[in-house]
């Protein structure tokens, strides 16, 4: 007789297909438990419900089941104990830095970072006496000499990283001893790379993104050990930032497709960048997958798969950057990554306006960077697209 095939040791994308679903619920869809409230049977069961870790039958606040379903299957895919989710990637963000941290503490970050962590870490923190030091994640060793012996408690980096697609050595990050750290792997997906696997202690995702896969759903996401997650879960029933019912369930069923929707764009992302780096009007391109990337082993090393984000710089600077996304058709002026639609921003002109030219510098951003978010459109359509209004720029404005 065969044995029964363990669970545990089927590839990432089988499982993705009923991670978070019980056995014995005959639906094969996600079910949707909108109840904020649960009736109780006694005052004694609602003692034990209101005082246990992750109860999904108490108040939608503490737990509920389809939110649960969605952390059960997160956790299931980046090989952690347990998860949480929330209502947005900065509601689990803010959880961690604020759940973990207190006045008096210090905390170590990458300089290259999603703009609302950089804010954070860099505005909020110092109002709640909490000391901030960031360093260049891409130079080795550059973590953990910035970590203060007894006075560290987090360590916070995100790879690949906006905006221009840096790298951060998880190996490197795991071996770090003493604080605690974070990895935001929201455009790798654990299809790319599992932090914990290196070491890592906690990994977060704005499932907005990627994970939920269909611009549908406002969703974030952290896990990590049983012991860090009830401990997070405590802070989390008070700042309230808890998951919809209704996005988690959005979010189960993006997780189904994940692992053709991140071969597919990873696939296109590398024939895009290709066809970018070969365009006279692109002064650089940044994309883990080509070989021109200055941590091109490291991603090969530490990535299954490069992910649909590709970083590019016009030439044409500010013009060209803010001509190229308005004549781009297939891919649409949007802000937000890793859903089915091909979206272009230009950070100098939008999200990053009101920086001075040397704060752009500093955030990795130029006059002409934009960022493209690769879908699931024909590689040949968004290939034709990108060529067309590339060669658009030369023209005279109509
Ligand atoms: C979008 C994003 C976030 C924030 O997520 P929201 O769901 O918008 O709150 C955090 N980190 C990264 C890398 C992101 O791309």
């Amino acid at each position: 007789m065969a044995e029964t095939p363990d669970p545990s040791r089927q590839h990432l994308e089988t499982r993705a297909i009923r991670a978070g679903r019980s056995d014995d619920d005959p639906a094969l869809a996600p079910t949707l438990v909108p109840s904020t409230t649960f009736v109780t049977p006694t005052v004694e069961e609602g003692r034990r419900r209101a005082t246990r870790i992750g109860e999904t039958r108490f108040y939608s606040r503490y737990g509920n089941p389809t939110v649960k379903a969605f952390e059960d299957a997160v956790a299931d895919l980046e090989g952690a104990e347990s998860a949480r989710a929330f209502s947005s990637g900065m509601g689990a963000v803010s959880a961690v830095v604020l759940g973990l941290c207190s006045a008096g503490d210090h905390i170590v970050a990458q300089r290259q970072l999603y703009a609302g962590t950089q804010l954070l870490l860099q505005a909020a923190c110092p109002r709640f006496g909490i000391d901030v030091t960031f360093v260049d994640g891409t130079q080795p060793g550059a973590f953990a000499e910035a970590v203060r012996p007894g006075k560290t408690v987090l360590v916070v980096a995100e790879t690949p990283a906006n905006p221009q697609l840096d790298l951060v050595d998880l190996a490197e990050l795991g071996a770090i001893a003493g604080p605690m750290t974070v990895v935001d792997s929201t455009f790798a997906t654990p299809l790319a790379q599992r932090p914990l696997e290196h070491g890592v202690d906690l990994v977060v995702h704005s499932a907005t993104k990627a994970l939920g896969g269909h611009n549908d759903a406002s969703l974030g996401v952290v896990a990590g050990s049983d012991e860090l997650l009830q401990w997070l879960w405590g802070f989390a029933v008070l700042q309230g930032a808890n998951a919809s019912p209704f996005d988690a369930m959005n979010g189960l069923r993006g997780l189904r497709t994940l692992g053709v929707r991140i071969e597919r764009q990873s696939a296109t992302a590398l024939r895009v960048a290709e066809a970018l780096e070969a365009h006279p009007a692109v002064a650089q391109v940044r994309y883990p997958g080509l070989p021109s990337h200055p941590q091109h082993e490291l991603a090969r090393r530490q990535m299954d798969v490069f992910g649909g984000l590709i970083a590019f710089d016009l030439a044409g600077g500010l013009a060209a950057g803010c001509r190229f996304v308005e004549s781009t058709v297939v891919a649409q002026l949007a802000t937000s990554l890793g859903g089915p639609e091909t979206l272009v921003t230009h950070p100098a002109s939008t999200t990053h306006v009101s920086l001075t030219p040397d704060e752009l510098e500093a955030a990795g951003i130029r006059p002409g960077t934009i960022r493209l978010s690769v879908g699931l459109e024909h590689a040949d359509d968004v290939i034709a697209d990108i060529l067309a209004a590339l060669d658009g720029l030369d023209a005279p404005s109509a």
